[in-house]
């Protein structure tokens, strides 16, 4: 992408955008009623426009269509796109009570996997471009995650044997992304941290879904948000380092901030020469950060980073948080970024 025509220290999104709560309503007045193609266009254009205009408004510089459309989450969505992955019988773990990872259905894999009609994704990212003038992220989620996710009925030996076709979908997408007009595309692997194979067998499918993509790439790999709970209770990115570094991507996207920037060392540890991504607000957390504290993160992280290495977000998505804290958020990450761009004499 054009990094040239950005600011030091740019701020991007991961992601995912609060929802606003008329999303919501919609969505239950819409339950088991057969809503038309125009239904639901029309309600997912409406609500990027307005994660485009909560971005622009709080003076994100690279900015993403907030995933709005994705109303099931990052991936789960998708699942209905490929062919030969169907909901599985058996109902998730549990229905009742607080929402936790035990309420997500798995997925049968029947068959081989194919995506006939592609994703959707460029579609998605097409919109976005039409609708704003500032420079933006394209986000997709990463094959392993999806792979996690299936139960092996039939036809793969194992989570990987089936992660590799998934790539091939992916990959197919991200050229297609390309091919619109994106210049900066993230994929989601929070299955890095979940899984316990070696981290090149990592990097190696990363690679396989990169591979001839034209654009600046970016890894995103966290301990997982879903109804604002991270999945693990050990967070730390130690374990994949150095190894995770032959993935190819000129950016790693990771959570800091609730991690009270814990192994921000890690860069200068490994002499990590890839761009970072860095987590200032955590969007698992209610309170709202003040841009004092913003800074002072950022600052830390000047420690063992280059600031023409650094780019400032959010830990992770913020599809989990309230509409008003996100933004909240997001104009405080920009308020104290743009404290250190004074403190560095620049822009
Ligand atoms: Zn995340």
């Amino acid at each position: 992408m054009a990094d040239h025509k950005l600011p030091v220290l740019p701020t991007s999104v991961v992601g995912s955008h609060g929802r606003p709560g008329w999303l919501y309503v919609f969505r239950d007045a819409a339950a088991g009623r057969e809503l038309g193609s125009i239904d639901i266009q029309e309600v997912g254009d409406d609500a990027v426009r307005l994660a485009i205009l909560d971005q622009e408004e709080a003076g994100i510089d690279v900015i993403s269509d907030g995933e709005m459309r994705r109303t099931m989450g990052y991936y789960r969505g998708y699942m209905a796109r490929f062919e030969n992955v169907r909901p599985a019988k058996e109902p998730p773990l549990r229905q009742l009570g607080p929402i936790h990872y035990d309420f997500i259905r798995r997925h049968d894999v029947v068959g081989p996997i194919r995506a006939p009609e592609g994703m959707g994704i460029v579609d998605e990212f097409k919109f976005l471009k039409r609708h704003t003038t500032k420079p933006t992220k394209a986000t997709c989620a990463g094959p392993l995650n999806f792979a996690r996710e299936c139960n092996l009925v039939t036809h793969y030996k194992n989570t990987f044997d089936l992660a590799y076709d998934f790539a091939r979908i992916i990959n197919a997408e991200l050229k297609g992304l390309v091919e619109a007009g994106a210049d900066f595309i993230q994929v989601d692997e929070p299955s890095y941290v979940h899984l316990r194979e070696e981290p090149t067998e990592m990097a190696r499918l990363f690679n396989a879904t990169v591979d001839g993509v034209k654009a600046k790439v970016a890894l995103h790999i966290c301990f997982g948000t879903h109804a604002g709970r991270p999945r693990m209770s050990r967070r730390t990115y130690r374990q994949l380092f150095p190894k995770i570094m032959e993935a190819k991507a000129d950016q790693f996207v990771l959570e800091f901030a609730n991690r009270q920037m814990a192994e921000i060392e890690l860069w200068k540890e490994f002499s990590v020469d890839r761009e970072l991504g860095m987590g200032v607000v955590d969007v698992k957390a209610y309170e709202i950060e003040t841009p004092e504290e913003v800074a002072d993160r950022i600052r830390t992280a000047l420690k063992y980073i280059r600031p023409e290495k650094l780019w400032v977000n959010p830990d992770c998505g913020m599809g989990q948080s309230p509409r008003w804290i996100a933004v909240e958020k997001l104009k405080a990450m920009v308020a104290g970024t743009r404290i250190v761009r004074q403190e560095l004499g620049v822009k």
